[in-house]
Parts: C-alpha cells; sequence; structure tokens
C-alpha cells in the first residue's frame, strides 16, 4: 500500500495533452491544477517532450564531479533572466529552500560573525516538508508531530514590518517569503509592504530570500514575481515550473554568495542531471516568449475580473484575489463541496487551506477556457448557496 499521505480525489489519473486530462476510462477534465503550478506548460508539452526524448539517448546521468554542458547553459538562462549570478541545481522546492537556508547561515557566520543566525519567515507561508524547511514554513499544521525542530526560526505575521524589525535582532541573517503565498490561501503580498522589506534587509545586510518554488515560472505573469514586484531578492528559490514535471529544483543567489560555499559544502546526486536540464532549458525556451507571458497577464486579469463580476455580493464569497494565472476564491465556509462540485462538471481545481479555492491554469490557457471555467465555479459556489439555505 501507498502511505495515506494526501487526500486524493477520486480519479485514477491517465493521460494528459495541454489543459487537458483524463482518467483510465478516457473521462476528460479542464486542468486547472497545472499538476500544482508544475506543468506550466501545459501536460505534454510537445517541444519540452521532443527535449527530453533527445536527451534521453544522448545522456542520462553523471555525477557532479564532471563538467555538464547543460548545466552551464541552463544556469546563465536563470543569472541573465534574474540578474543574479550563481545557481545551485536540486531537485525540488524543499531542497531549494534547503540550500537557501545553509546559505544564509554560512554566509552569516562566516561574513557577519554571527554565531546563532536567525532566519524570519511569515505565518501562512510554506517552504517544504523536510525539517527546516517545515520549520520555516508558518503553518502549524505542518510542524504538527515532528518536534525537536532545528533552532533558528522566528515567524511574523505577514506583511507586518513593525514585527520584522522586532525579530531582527544582531542574529538576524534572512528574512524568507513568498511574494504570493500558495499553500496559505493565495495571498499576494502588498507592493508597498515588499518594497520597504527589501530596503530594510538590504541596510541591515539581512538576506532577502524569496522562494518562487510556486509563483515562478511565469504564473505570475512574468518569469519571477519578483520582477512584478520590482524588487532584486539575494537569493531566490525556484522548483515545480522549471521541468514542467520532470523533477528539477534551483537556488539562485548574488554571485558574491556563490564563494561562501566550496567543494563538499552542499550537494546533490541528481541535482542538474542532464535529462532534467533538457527540460528546464527547453521550458525556458518557451516561457519566455512575450506572448506567453502576455497571455497570463491578459488570461489572469480576465480570470480575476470575471470571478469577481460572477461572485460578486454572493454571501458564501468573502474575497477573489491573485496575480497572474494564481487566483483564489476564499469562501466563509468550507471550499471541498464546491471544489467536489466543479470536478463533476469537468474542472479540476484545488484547496488552499480549508476556504480558499485555488486556480492554478496552464499558462497557454485560452480565453474560452477561461470563460467556461467561470461558469463552471459561479454555478458550483451558487450550488453551495442552495444546499446551505
Ligand atoms: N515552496 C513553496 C512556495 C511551495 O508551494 C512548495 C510546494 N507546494 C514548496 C516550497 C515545496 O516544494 P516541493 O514539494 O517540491 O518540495
Amino acid at each position: 500500500m501507498l502511505f495515506p499521505t494526501y487526500q486524493r480525489y477520486d480519479i485514477r489519473a491517465a493521460r494528459g495533452e495541454g489543459a487537458w486530462l483524463w482518467d483510465e476510462a478516457g473521462r476528460c477534465w479542464l486542468d486547472f491544477t497545472s499538476g500544482l503550478a508544475v506543468c506550466n506548460l501545459g501536460h505534454c508539452h510537445p517541444r519540452v517532450t521532443e527535449a527530453v526524448q533527445r536527451q534521453l539517448e544522448t545522456l542520462w546521468h553523471v555525477s557532479n564531479l564532471f563538467h555538464i554542458p547543460l548545466q552551464e547553459e541552463v544556469a546563465s538562462v536563470l543569472t541573465e533572466a534574474s540578474g543574479l549570478g550563481a545557481v545551485f541545481f536540486c531537485n525540488s522546492g524543499a531542497e531549494a529552500n534547503e540550500a537557501a537556508i545553509k546559505l544564509a547561515r554560512k554566509a552569516a557566520r562566516e561574513r557577519r560573525e554571527i554565531e546563532r543566525p536567525k532566519i524570519i519567515t511569515f505565518e501562512g507561508s510554506f517552504h517544504g516538508r523536510t525539517l527546516a524547511t517545515l520549520t520555516a514554513t508558518g503553518q502549524e499544521k505542518v510542524k504538527k508531530g515532528f518536534a525537536p525542530l532545528p533552532e533558528g526560526f522566528v515567524t511574523v505575521p505577514f506583511g507586518d514590518l513593525e514585527a520584522v524589525k522586532r525579530a531582527a535582532d544582531d542574529h538576524a541573517a534572512a528574512v524568507m517569503m513568498e511574494l504570493v503565498q500558495g499553500e496559505g490561501g493565495v495571498r499576494p503580498a502588498d507592493p508597498a509592504f515588499v518594497a520597504e522589506l527589501s530596503r530594510f534587509c538590504k541596510e541591515r545586510e539581512i538576506l532577502f530570500i524569496v522562494d518562487e518554488v510556486q509563483t515562478g515560472m511565469g504564473r505570475t505573469g512574468s518569469l519571477f514575481a519578483f520582477e512584478r514586484y520590482g524588487v532584486t531578492p539575494d537569493v531566490v528559490t525556484l522548483a515545480k515550473g522549471l521541468g514542467n514535471g520532470i523533477p528539477v529544483g534551483a537556488m539562485m543567489a548574488r554571485p558574491d554568495l556563490a564563494l561562501v560555499f566550496g567543494p563538499g559544502s552542499h550537494a546533490s546526486t541528481f541535482g542538474g542531471n542532464p535529462v532534467a536540464m533538457a527540460a528546464a532549458r527547453a521550458v525556458l525556451r518557451e516561457i519566455r516568449r512575450p506572448e506567453l507571458l502576455e497571455n497570463v497577464r491578459v488570461q489572469g486579469e480576465r480570470l480575476l475580473a470575471s470571478l469577481r463580476d460572477h461572485l460578486k455580493g454572493h454571501p458564501s464569497v468573502k474575497e477573489v484575489r491573485g496575480l497572474g494565472l494564481m487566483v483564489g476564491i476564499e469562501l466563509a465556509e468550507e471550499a471541498a463541496p464546491v471544489i467536489r462540485r466543479a470536478r463533476e462538471r469537468g474542472l479540476l481545481v484545488l484547496p488552499a487551506g480549508p476556504r480558499v479555492v485555488r486556480l492554478l491554469p496552464p499558462l497557454i490557457v485560452t480565453e474560452e477556457m477561461v470563460d467556461r471555467a467561470v461558469e463552471i465555479l459561479s454555478d458550483s459556489v451558487e450550488a453551495l448557496g442552495v444546499a446551505g439555505r
């Protein structure tokens, strides 16, 4: 048997193409989950498939004791696009954040002589399930049962600069945040808060780490969400959409920080594997196309505006919010019945906490698909009202 770690939908997934997913019996759904912000280019994108197939016939894996030209190539695309100079490749979001935490601690110790470095994170955040990343995560349910947890983390309310300042004593090494909290309920950070936080971190030499595992790779309408916020982080983490489903993660940092890690400081057997790099190279080529990012902004705005319009004044709807194609509907009650009803009507969406319906359509989504999804969701929310009366 499998560990019962997931509360699964009643669908036996068999095949995917673009925004569509089929089960074993041939039933088809419009997929507004993108495998949880992973298949951003849609399922089985032909040019990514072709790139991976070609690589499978060339070289699957060598150890990181070899130079792997594809790693250098993908790193140069990422550094050119991000303005950050150095990249470490790994295989998941948690692993990328773990690398960022280790880098921040080592940098604080070596450059600022901080003996007990502290990392400040936010309530509602999600950074992963390894011991350090779940400790960084600002959700109690993720930590429950796993004590003793690593030391050196403090969590403050999301958006509260004064709380950051109070927490930022002489031991503060880094602030780590998502610009739009994903698992925490699709909550975009206030741009003024982000700008002030970034300035404060610079003044105090505290590293500003942005977790773009969910917001990155075009999801918010630019390759990285930090571009939309007009800030330059010191460290950025990526995973999910970077391989469109082939496992690959990355930690990017300011070039001077690269020298904090030397041979033996950190490693990952599979990190930067040629097959993963071939996927990432193909994905980056597609996502950086201006028409695609334009589509994210246009369809994202259409989705948000249309949902707001259809759900306006509904007693069960508290707020519709989002950035790009990362959209949440916060309800005054459980989201599960709405998600279930949408699924029965042919649309796949996700929860983000108990009361938020989360939409993560692929970036290739069309106007017709957006309109169809809004119609199904309006109907699903409406049914909730009827059932509750
Ligand atoms: N950070 C964020 C913002 C995430 O949304 C997630 C996964 N939902 C992670 C980190 C962890 O990624 P992974 O599951 O690949 O370890």
